[in-house]
């Protein structure tokens, strides 16, 4: 098709997967017939309640801690679908903004809040996505992009100096932002450092953002990556990047469902009913009133593959990525410049960086495979990532045909 970039295909290695799949856009089909609009548990008790257990099952599936699964005992945290990773990360910088500014109106109650706004500071690492960016631009809070290690990892040293730093002058961290499985090189923050770094602060909300890497501790050998979760506010991961269901379902949990909702709730009369008391209404725990019935697609999803479908899934894509890996490790014109520990390989050519901007503009002109650029430790690489549903051995054997032909044809003419 003319004029659309065709994410679904074989020899699309760009980003990270677009999930999709048969069951998912059954389920979708399914939810725009129905087509209801599921803001409150009145507006349509199904939407609200298929939501609530299938965060639970995601929940409990990928292993996190009980604490946010809305059916364990005493849970006081709970699952919500939103729009995107983006959503997730904005509204969990808001609650978090929330929280802190009541911190410090304990002391100065007959301040505005906006008064404490210039004091607010929140943290990433170099590493994570522009999305945390774009929050602390939305929410006018300042934001300290740290240095990560030479893996790309964020380390508690560096996040604990800096905070230190910036309470010296007078400022209050509030949010720290890591990633588990970044977008340049799938490295991971190193959460059992930063965790009690951040449990020393008296009001800093600590958000996991594993847009990508997320689904993948649906495989227990996986889990080790996201140690420390324990320590966590609030997660993020897309089923809609790497667990087969189409966009938009980006899987938001909060160990603190009423520090969420507090930093949103508004209550016209038109939107109250009988059981708001009892019942969730997930209008509180987002940005948009209507809400589309996005569950019945993850339903369909787990229902149809189950866990063991949707494990052997991921592991084919790991499987592949070291497959890859492999290939490039083997030929000395090339390196791998990160650790592969999931469906994203980064590779460069030995030499300058432009003579890698030239191969990547040769092999995605050629229209033969796409991929995209990063940087890595300051330099330019290619991403490559197994994104095809039922991708095999073949597909990453083409892959590297095409890369190798490109680059012998290019070398030949730079070094005849
Ligand atoms: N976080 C990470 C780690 C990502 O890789 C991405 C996108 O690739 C995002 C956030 C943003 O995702 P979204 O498009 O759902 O906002």
């Amino acid at each position: 098709m003319p004029g659309v970039t065709h994410w679904q295909h074989p020899r699309f290695h760009a980003y990270f997967p677009s999930g999709n799949s048969f069951p998912s856009i059954l389920g979708d089909l399914l939810s725009d017939a129905i087509g209801c609009i599921g803001f409150s548990w009145a507006a349509s008790p199904a939407c609200t309640e298929l939501e609530t257990i299938v965060m639970d099952w995601f929940g409990k599936a990928i292993g996190l801690p009980s604490d946010f699964i809305t059916s364990t005992r005493g849970s006081t945290g709970g699952g919500v679908i939103q729009g995107s990773a983006s959503e997730c990360v904005l509204v969990s910088m808001l609650a978090a903004r929330n929280q802190a500014i009541k911190h410090l109106k304990e002391n100065n109650p007959h301040k505005d809040d906006i008064f404490f706004l210039p004091r607010l500071v929140a943290y990433c690492s170099k590493e994570a996505h522009s999305c945390v960016e774009k929050a602390a631009m939305i929410l006018l809070v300042k934001l300290r992009i740290l240095e990560p290690d030479e893996n790309g990892s964020m380390r508690g040293e560096t996040l604990r100096k800096a905070m230190k730093e910036d309470e010296a002058l007078g400022l209050v961290p509030f949010f720290v932002s890591t990633t588990l499985g970044s977008t340049g090189c799938g490295s991971f923050d190193k959460l059992p450092e930063i965790g009690p770094v951040c449990k020393n602060q008296p009001c800093t909300w600590l958000h996991v953002d594993g847009a990508y890497a997320g689904n993948s501790f649906i495989c227990p050998e996986l889990r080790p990556l996201m140690a420390g979760i324990e320590y966590a506010d609030s997660f993020n991961t897309n089923p809609n990047k790497w667990l087969l269901v189409n966009f938009d379902c980006s899987c938001l949990w909060v160990r603190d469902r009423i520090r969420l909702t507090s930093a949103l709730v508004v209550d016209p009369l038109y939107l109250q009913h009988a059981n708001s008391d009892d019942a969730i209404d997930y209008r509180h725990w987002g940005i948009p009133l209507s809400r589309r019935f996005r569950s019945l697609k993850m339903w369909f999803v787990i229902r149809k593959y189950g866990l063991i479908g949707l494990q052997k899934y991921i592991r084919n894509h790991i499987r592949l990525a070291k497959y890859f890996e492999s290939l490039v490790k083997k030929d000395n014109r090339f390196e791998v410049v990160n650790d592969v520990k999931l469906g994203l390989v980064c590779f460069r050519l030995y030499g300058p960086d432009a003579v890698n901007r030239n191969l990547l503009a040769k092999i995605n002109s050629s229209g033969k495979l796409h991929m995209i650029p990063s940087m890595v430790r300051g330099k330019y690489i290619i991403r490559f990532c197994v994104v095809a549903e039922n991708a095999v051995d073949a597909d990453i054997e083409y892959a590297w045909s095409v890369i190798t032909q490109e680059a012998d044809e290019m070398l030949a003419v730079l070094l005849p």
